[in-house]
């Protein structure tokens, strides 16, 4: 959506009036104000070393139009104003066909193929999540009368309305065609041809996403999700994210959980672990919980009691140690379906098993993309030459190649999470990237392909959700764990409603 406003004459330009906070990204756009085709390492090259906490993380075209755009947001949402002016300029529009299989404009927000409510708030505060021309802000206003108090975290449910809305509010829905899946997607010799649709077309924008495909259980866990939970007999939850922290957090109080996790600390640290306990209690507190089942699940370690003051209200919420147990680095090797639970057994890091009856199970292990809308040739000029490339896709996939450029292959642009950087605030990068090239291309400009998402600042650990995944939420007076590519960082309670636990159950319903 973000790229089809930009195609259709809405130019980025710098608004000086009043100038951003770094004076030498200042100094630099206040001459040439124009931010499509911008030189992204001549006007990032100084962020490293800026006082301002420019991310590390997001490549730098994404940090440097996300600094345009919401300026200061990190440090005060309420004051957060945007050096950015969005100029209508007609004759730039390049005509296009924005396709894509939801029932409307939203992508992956218009589902929900985990079973997590509509009620969940975002992680976001809704200034992040705005697109350009019609802030959330301003939605909010039109459909509930009120303005957006600060610090709003929408709901999923909010989000989507906003995002549905959206291409009619700025009048490019003329482009969107909705409940179309395209596939055969193959190079021709002036550019590309699309089989399902026979649709011929100059240049290609892959906007699908890291997150259509949510990761299965094996099959013999699979009988396991269509038992109803009931609170006196365990529901078995697996995955060390946040979708698996939102079961856990909306169960009812009495809710019995087997919680299997992976335990990797100094490795591939559970996403919660970025979590402050002031700005997400729930999330710290199941990491909390994490963490004591992993400790007392390692001999070599001393046994921990939880300290009065790290506790979270939240933690002081339920007896956990009468309903939750953690089962750290464990594996389900046995499976024994009885009429109304599961006999499970479970191997532990240090071989010993041991056996539980559950009843239900949710699968929280993450989420992939997938380009098999690309046909072999196309898919592996696009992912990379090796004899065993795979159409299904994480976010590091093809971060490496963004790094150098979006445009992946020659007319070929990724934008959006595709990119690696999958928060709706680092969209805006790739996109002007994109909307650069091809509105030269569209005036008959020259262009070269050239690598300018690639400066010297370390690229190796990816800043994206991490999860669902990730992000580091810490106040902004305390000092960074993860990295900066945090979504909210200041205090609003995350208010967990119970709408979540009532879904699930119509979820285990239906199925
Ligand atoms: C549960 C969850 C919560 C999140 N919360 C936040 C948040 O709070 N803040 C934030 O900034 N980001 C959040 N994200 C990150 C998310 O990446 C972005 O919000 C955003 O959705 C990325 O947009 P996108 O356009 O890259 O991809 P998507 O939104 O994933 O859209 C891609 C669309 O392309 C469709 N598609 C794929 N293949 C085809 C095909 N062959 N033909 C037609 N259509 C196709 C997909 O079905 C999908 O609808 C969240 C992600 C998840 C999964």
């Amino acid at each position: 959506m973000i790229l089809s406003y930009l195609l259709h004459g809405h130019i980025p330009y710098y608004s000086a009036n009043p100038p951003h906070p770094d004076p030498l990204l200042h100094a630099k756009l206040r001459d040439s104000p124009e931010l499509i085709n911008v030189d992204v390492s001549a006007l990032t090259d100084h962020f490293a070393a800026s006082r301002l906490s420019y991310s590390t993380q997001a490549l730098p075209v994404n940090v440097l139009l996300d600094t345009l755009v919401r300026t200061s947001v990190d440090v005060d949402e309420l004051e957060s104003s945007t050096n950015v002016e969005w100029r209508f300029v007609p004759e730039k529009a390049v005509p296009h066909l924005v396709f894509g299989d939801a029932v409307h404009a939203g992508g992956q927000w218009t589902d929900n193929l985990m079973p997590a409510s509509w009620d969940i708030q975002t992680l976001s505060y809704a200034s992040m999540l705005s697109l350009p021309g019609y802030s959330f802000a301003e939605h909010y206003r039109k459909v509930t009368g009120k303005d957006l108090p600060a610090y709003t975290r929408p709901s999923r449910e909010e989000t989507a309305s906003y995002f549905r809305t959206y291409p009619e509010a700025v009048q490019i829905n003329d482009v969107f065609r909705f409940h179309e899946t395209l596939s055969g997607i193959s190079r021709t010799e002036n550019g590309f041809y699309i089989r399902s649709h026979d649709i011929h077309c100059k240049h290609l924008v892959l906007a699908s996403g890291i997150f259509t495909q949510v990761l299965q259980p094996s099959p013999m866990l699979q009988p396991m999700a269509a038992l109803q939970p009931v609170p006196e007999t365990p529901l078995l939850v697996i995955g060390s994210g946040f979708s698996a922290a939102d079961i856990i957090i909306s169960a009812p109080k009495d809710q019995k959980i087997i919680h299997v996790f992976k335990w990797d600390p100094e490795g591939r640290s559970s996403p919660l672990r970025g979590c402050h306990h002031q700005a997400y209690p729930e999330y710290a507190g199941v990491y909390r919980l994490m963490k004591r089942a992993a400790v007392a699940a390692d001999p070599s370690k001393k046994r921990v009691k939880m300290r009065r003051t790290t506790s979270t209200p939240f933690l002081e919420t339920r007896s956990w140690d009468e309903v939750y147990e953690g089962l750290p680095n464990t594996e389900i090797v046995g499976v024994e379906m009885q009429e109304k639970q599961a006999i499970i057994t479970f191997r532990q890091p240090d071989g010993s098993t041991l056996t539980r009856a559950v009843r239900g199970m949710v699968y929280a292990t993450g989420r992939r993309g997938s380009l098999e809308y690309l046909d072999r040739s196309l898919l592996s000029e696009v992912v990379g030459d090796a004899t065993d490339i795979s159409p299904i896709i994480s976010a590091r996939t093809l971060r490496s190649k963004a790094c150098e450029d979006t445009e992946v292959a020659p007319n070929v642009f990724i934008i959006g999470s595709l990119t690696g950087d999958s928060l709706i605030r680092f969209a805006y990068g790739s996109c002007v990237q994109a909307a650069g090239k091809l509105i030269d291309a569209r005036t008959g400009k020259e262009r070269v392909r050239s690598g300018s998402n690639n400066t010297s600042r370390p690229q190796s650990s990816l800043g994206v959700m991490r999860g669902i995944d990730g992000h580091d939420i810490t106040p902004p007076s305390e000092t960074r764990v993860v990295d900066n590519d945090r979504m909210a960082s200041t205090l609003p309670q995350r208010v967990m409603p119970n709408g979540l636990w009532r879904w699930l159950w119509r979820w285990f319903d239906v199925r």
